[in-house]
């Protein structure tokens, strides 16, 4: 087989997951970029939705708002509630999407928050966006770990079927997440802090432990956490060779993180004040830039190159989240769309 169709075999007989992407959450996104991921022939996406900065109203506006409109392009987009469904969206050349949530602010303090964004399509929810919240230590916070309510959270979570997700969150409430919770716990989209020392990236021992839970950790394509500035293919692959090495390829995932910014009208101001969510130590002026959705197929053909399995890209590509989309997540009783 020449390099080209082992690259197309991954892509035809695999399932491409983008474990975190999207837009600012708010209702003027343009849903329409979402071409962006159809056309880099990835699969399956999870749209963030909100994070732990925005009041709980704006998230369900948005909510309200990606799901109107997913819903009404149905031919080119499918909102799944299961493994099956998003083999399916493949197969009728659709993208298969569910969403995801930045932080726990989100449930307004009330348990049966959980069940009502499940309901709706949230299959992954984060602890903590970088600063505390009534679950948990945020990464950049004096995290005090998790609380009576956050293991509320994992109870209801376990209970729903929902990736219990600890990107963003506090090393140490992360491993208590990752003691505390029945079933896989995610992280999402970070990447391991030995490659690039940054805040928002994890150590050698949370690394560990999320392979224990039988979970997996998405490698996210920012400069800021990749390291060197760099966000192309060789340094992705970089980091995903460091997984693959420390949990073992079972364990290791994609979530980019690639975003589209948005006017945010009347929330600039409250960016502007909440600066302590992305302190200047960390987050020193310059430009973020991402891994684009596009180059996902010149990061497989750089894993090929690099010698590993057919077996052990596609696992990393989207394998290892579809096999826990499998165990996870559980059909509503009621339909939930
Ligand atoms: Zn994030």
């Amino acid at each position: 087989m020449s390099p080209s169709d082992k690259v197309q075999s991954i892509f035809d007989l695999g399932i491409i997951w983008d474990a975190h992407s999207g837009f600012m959450p708010d209702p003027a996104a343009d849903l329409r970029n979402l071409q962006i991921w159809r056309d880099a022939n990835i699969n399956y996406l999870s749209i963030d939705v909100g994070f732990d900065l925005l009041p709980w109203q704006q998230t369900v506006r948005t909510l309200a708002h990606f799901r109107h409109w997913i819903l009404a392009h149905p031919s080119d987009y499918a909102l799944v509630s299961s493994a099956d469904e998003i083999l399916a969206a493949k197969a009728s050349d659709k993208l298969a999407v569910t969403f995801d949530i930045e932080g726990m602010n989100a449930l307004d303090g009330r348990i049966e928050m959980v069940e009502f964004y499940h309901r709706l399509g949230v299959r992954q929810m984060l602890f903590a966006y970088n600063r505390n919240n009534l679950t948990g230590g945020g990464c950049h916070d004096d995290d005090l770990g998790l609380t009576s309510f956050g293991r509320q959270v994992i109870d209801e979570m376990n209970r729903l079927g929902m990736f219990v997700d600890v990107s963003h969150t506090g090393a140490r409430t992360s491993m208590e997440v990752m003691e505390y919770s029945d079933r896989p716990v995610i992280f999402s989209h970070s990447n391991p802090k030995a490659l690039c020392g940054h805040g928002r990236n994890i150590t050698d021992d949370q690394i560990r432990a999320c392979a224990r839970t039988g979970g997996v950790i998405g490698i996210v394509g920012l400069n800021r956490f990749l390291g060197d500035g760099r966000t192309d293919s060789e340094r992705l692959a970089d980091h995903i060779e460091y997984l693959v090495d420390l949990a073992g390829p079972r364990h290791v995932g994609i979530g980019l993180d690639y975003a589209f910014p948005v006017d945010m009208g009347g929330l600039d101001t409250l960016f502007a004040d909440n600066r302590q969510f992305w302190p200047q130590s960390e987050y020193p002026d310059g430009a973020t830039t991402y891994y684009e959705p596009s180059q996902m197929r010149e990061l497989v053909e750089v894993l090929l190159h690099r010698g590993h399995s057919d077996r052990i890209v596609r696992d990393v590509m989207g394998g290892n989240f579809m096999r826990l989309a499998r165990e996870i997540w559980k059909q509503p009783s009621t339909p939930a769309y």
